[in-house]
């Protein structure tokens, strides 16, 4: 199925290269055109000059952009290219409003909807071995999967269009607690002076073991934070799992201390480091 994809960054960017790779990818569009040309350049498929052109290239557009408003305008852009039997799968991470406000916008011109959030960070993007939750029509997600199989190791079809979304807000909220339990324990045992190689090593084989603490402890411990995923994009999945769980009567803690912290990490101006910079805020308690 003829491909492509807008929004080339972090993610977006080594997604198309694996779709390119298993033969997939027609055209890509990203809004500092920059990026779009060094990735036309690197595989030799189309550089569309706006996105109603790729979508007018493409039986398939697979759109990873920042957040829900970014998410909209690309739609709207996309319309005058899309017709019937066209598939629009979004990778971004926006509420599940955010998903539904998009499949409405392409009902009238027969176009379909996918929400096709993902899990697995930046070295999942490049191995093609993200965890994608899926929306939508069954039918859709099925036409679709030979392409994302290039993308995820696991596609699961969670239900209509949101749900995807609703189940990568479950992930995210796991996500806060998991980077607050080894942010804040990897600073206490700085603190204690133990080789910290060896404690992610050990630890990594127990029952703490998990991706974050085996693929950003060891940078956290040297005060590395500059791969992945960003503090500011984390926030604003955060904020749609609170406006969610508010929207049931309940709120989160683990969820509201962790906003709290990343904003002040904005205000010192690490918005953009990997949300590992948590360990930043730890470690300035410590004597
Ligand atoms: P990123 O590196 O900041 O890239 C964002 C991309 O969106 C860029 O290509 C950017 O274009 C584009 N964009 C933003 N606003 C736009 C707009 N209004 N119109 C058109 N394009 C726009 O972010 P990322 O890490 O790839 O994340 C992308 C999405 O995936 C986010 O929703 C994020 O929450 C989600 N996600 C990220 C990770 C991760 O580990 N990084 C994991 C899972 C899900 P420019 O190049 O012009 O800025």
């Amino acid at each position: 199925m003829k491909t492509g994809v807008i929004g080339l960054g972090a993610m977006g960017g080594p997604m198309a290269l694996n779709l390119h790779r298993a033969g997939h990818l027609a055209a890509v569009w990203n809004r500092t055109r920059a990026k779009a040309e060094a990735i036309a350049a690197e595989t030799g498929c189309a550089l569309a000059a706006d996105p109603a052109e790729l979508a007018r290239h493409c039986e398939f557009v697979i759109t990873c952009v920042s957040a829900d408003e970014d998410l909209l305008a690309v739609i709207d852009a996309l319309l005058p290219g899309l017709e019937a039997g066209k598939i629009v799968g979004d990778t971004s991470t926006v509420s599940a409003d955010t998903a539904r406000e998009a499949a409405r916008r392409l009902q009238p011109g027969g176009a379909a909807f996918i929400d096709l959030p993902v899990s697995g960070g930046v070295e999942g993007a490049r191995k093609g071995t993200l965890a994608m939750m899926a929306g939508g029509s069954a039918e859709v997600v099925d036409r679709a999967r030979p392409v994302l199989a290039a993308l995820a190791a696991r596609v699961v079809h969670m239900g209509p269009v949101g749900s995807g979304q609703a189940t990568k807000a479950v992930n995210q909220i796991m996500v806060a607690g998991i980077v607050q339990g080894i942010s804040e324990a990897l600073a206490f045992g700085q603190a204690q002076g133990l080789d910290m190689d060896k404690v992610i090593e050990v630890i990594g084989g127990g029952a703490a073991a998990s991706w974050l603490l085996q693929h950003r402890g060891p940078t956290m411990v040297r005060g590395e934070y500059d791969v992945g995923f960003k503090v500011a994009l984390h926030l604003k999945d955060l904020r749609i799992c609170q406006e969610m769980a508010a929207a049931k009567g309940a709120t989160l803690e683990t969820v509201a201390a962790t906003m709290e912290q990343y904003r002040s990490l904005i205000e010192q101006g690490h918005g953009d480091e990997d949300i590992s910079s948590l360990h930043r805020l730890k470690r300035a308690q410590f004597r």
